[in-house]
C-alpha cells in the first residue's frame, strides 16, 4: 500500500480523500493556492505546499507545480479529485511518467472516454446502447450535415467532442437553424476545449439522466454499485442526485450494468468510473463516462455501503477489488443536495466570508464539506461549498430526513442556495419521483415571478 498521497484538488472533495488516506494509514499531502492558504482542511494534513496563486490556471490546474510537490513530498501517488486535472490524460501520463500513480484509470481510458465521439465509438463496440446519432463527427459539407439530421430525426442536438461541465451544446429544431448551429458550436468549442470537432445525437425530449457507477482493478475484475438519477438540473449541471433511480425496473438496471461491466472489461478500464445514460420510455441510451470520482458518489456510498474512493486508492496500489457483484447489496434510498454559494433563485455566485455555519446531523445524515464558521468562500473557483447526503429506509424517510437537515442547517453571511432545496423537497412532483431533465428550469420559471 502506498505511504504517502499527494490530493491534487480543494474544496470538500480534497477533505473527502484526505478522510480516506486516514483511514488507511496513508499520509496526505495536500497542495493549495494562495486563495485557500488558510482553510482549516489544508491544515488537517499531514503535509501542505502552496503550489500557486488564486487563478486555477497558475494552482490547481499548473502540471509542473502539482509534480514537483509530489516530489519535493515524496508521495508515491497522485489523487486528482474531481473537475481540474482529473479527465486530464496528458496529466496522468505525465504523473506516471515522473514516477507516481494516478489514482484513475489509464491515460489511454481517459483519452479515449474524455472524446465523446470516440467513446461513442467504443461504447457501440461493446454492445452499449447509445443515443441515435451521427457516426462520428460531423463533416464540413452543410449538405452531408443536414442528410444526418433527416436520418435522425429533428430536434437534434450538436456537442462538443471534447465538451464537458454542461457546456457545448446546442439543440437545433429546424433545418433552416442547422448549419449555422454547427458552425457556432464548433467555433465555441475549438476556443473553449480546444477541440473544435462536433457530432450530432437525436434529441431526446423528456429524458431522466440515470448514471452506472462502475469499479474495477487491474486485472479485469469489474463491478457496477447500481445507480443514480441526476435528473434533477440546470443548464445542464446537477443539483440534487439520488439512488436508487425512482420506478425503474431491477431487472432493467442489472441488464445496463452488466453491460457496462462488460465494457471495462473490454477497454481494460481500472478505477472508477460513470457510464452516464438518458433514460426514456423504458431504455437506455449511452450519452459519456467520466473517469474519475463524482461528486454524487457519496448517495452510491450510502446505499452500497461501499467507501468508493478508499476502492479507488486500493485498486490503483495493485490490490483486487475486495468484492465481487453478487457481494454488492444495495439498501434504502439516498438524496444529495448540493449547497452552493449563490443567490437561491438567480444563481449569481456569492462569494464571501461564512459568519455562520451550523450544519445537520442525526441519523442518516453526512455532510461532505470544507467550509466552518469564519471560513471564506473565494471566488476563483466554482460555488460550491459543500454536499448534503440522507440515507433513510425508504424514499419517502430519506425525503423526511433531508427536510429535518435542510430545517436544521443554518449558512449566514454569504447566500446559499438551501431555500430552493428547502422548496423542492416539498415540491409534489419531485416528491413522486422520476422527473425529467427538464422539470427543475420548468420549476424555476414557473417560481420565478
Ligand atoms: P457534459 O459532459 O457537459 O456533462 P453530457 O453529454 O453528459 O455533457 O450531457 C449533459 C446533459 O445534457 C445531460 O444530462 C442532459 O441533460 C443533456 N443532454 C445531453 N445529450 C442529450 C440528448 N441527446 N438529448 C437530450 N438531452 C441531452
Amino acid at each position: 500500500m502506498f505511504k504517502k498521497i499527494l490530493i491534487a484538488n480543494r474544496g470538500e472533495i480534497a477533505l473527502r480523500i484526505q478522510r480516506a488516506c486516514k483511514e488507511l494509514g496513508i499520509k496526505a499531502v495536500m497542495v493549495y493556492s494562495e486563495a485557500d492558504r488558510d482553510a482549516k482542511y489544508i491544515r488537517l494534513a499531514d503535509e501542505a505546499v502552496c503550489i500557486g496563486p488564486a487563478p486555477s490556471v497558475a494552482s490547481y490546474l499548473c502540471m509542473p507545480a502539482i509534480i514537483s510537490a509530489a516530489e519535493v513530498t515524496d508521495a508515491e501517488a497522485i489523487h486528482p479529485g474531481y473537475g481540474f486535472l482529473s479527465e486530464n490524460a496528458d496529466f496522468a501520463e505525465r504523473v506516471e511518467r515522473s514516477g507516481f500513480q494516478f489514482i484513475g484509470p489509464t491515460p489511454e481510458s481517459i483519452r479515449i472516454m474524455g472524446d465523446k465521439v470516440s467513446a461513442k465509438q467504443a461504447m457501440i463496440k461493446a454492445g452499449v446502447p447509445c443515443v441515435p446519432g451521427s457516426e462520428g463527427e460531423l463533416p464540413p459539407e452543410p449538405d452531408r450535415i443536414r442528410r444526418i439530421a433527416k436520418s435522425i430525426g429533428y430536434p437534434v442536438i450538436i456537442k462538443a467532442a471534447g465538451g464537458g461541465g454542461g457546456r457545448g451544446m446546442r439543440v437545433v429544431h429546424t433545418e433552416a437553424a442547422l448549419v449555422n448551429a454547427v458552425a457556432m458550436t464548433k467555433s465555441e468549442a475549438g476556443a473553449a476545449f480546444g477541440n473544435p470537432a462536433v457530432y450530432m445525437e437525436k434529441y431526446l425530449q423528456n429524458p431522466r439522466h440515470v448514471e452506472i457507477q462502475v469499479m474495477a482493478d487491474k486485472y479485469k475484475n469489474a463491478v457496477y454499485l447500481g445507480e443514480r438519477d441526476c435528473s434533477m438540473q440546470r443548464r445542464h449541471q446537477k443539483v440534487i442526485e439520488e439512488a436508487p433511480a425512482p420506478g425503474i425496473a431491477r431487472k432493467l438496471i442489472e441488464k445496463v450494468g452488466d453491460r457496462c461491466v462488460a465494457a471495462c472489461k473490454k477497454i481494460g478500464y481500472r478505477g472508477a468510473g460513470t457510464f452516464e445514460f438518458l433514460y426514456e420510455d423504458g431504455e437506455f441510451y449511452f450519452i459519456e463516462m467520466n473517469t474519475r470520482v463524482q461528486v454524487e458518489h457519496p448517495v452510491t456510498e450510502m446505499t452500497t455501503g461501499i467507501d468508493i474512493v478508499k476502492t479507488q486508492i486500493l485498486v490503483a496500489a495493485g490490490e483486487k477489488l475486495p468484492f465481487t457483484q453478487k457481494q454488492i447489496q444495495t439498501r434504502g434510498h439516498a438524496i444529495e443536495c448540493r449547497l452552493n454559494a449563490e443567490d437561491p433563485f438567480n444563481f449569481t455566485p456569492s462569494p464571501g466570508r461564512i459568519t455562520m455555519w451550523h450544519p445537520p446531523g442525526g441519523p442518516g445524515v453526512r455532510v461532505d464539506s470544507h467550509v466552518y464558521t469564519n471560513y471564506f468562500v473565494p471566488s476563483n473557483y466554482d460555488s460550491m461549498i459543500g454536499k448534503l447526503i440522507v440515507h433513510g429506509d425508504t424514499r419517502e424517510q430519506a425525503l423526511a430526513r433531508m427536510r429535518t437537515a435542510l430545517g436544521e442547517t443554518v449558512v449566514e453571511g454569504i447566500k446559499t442556495n438551501i431555500a430552493l432545496h428547502r422548496q423542492l423537497m416539498v415540491d409534489a412532483k419531485f416528491m413522486e419521483g422520476g422527473t425529467n431533465i427538464h422539470y427543475l428550469e420548468g420549476w424555476l420559471a414557473d417560481h420565478s415571478s
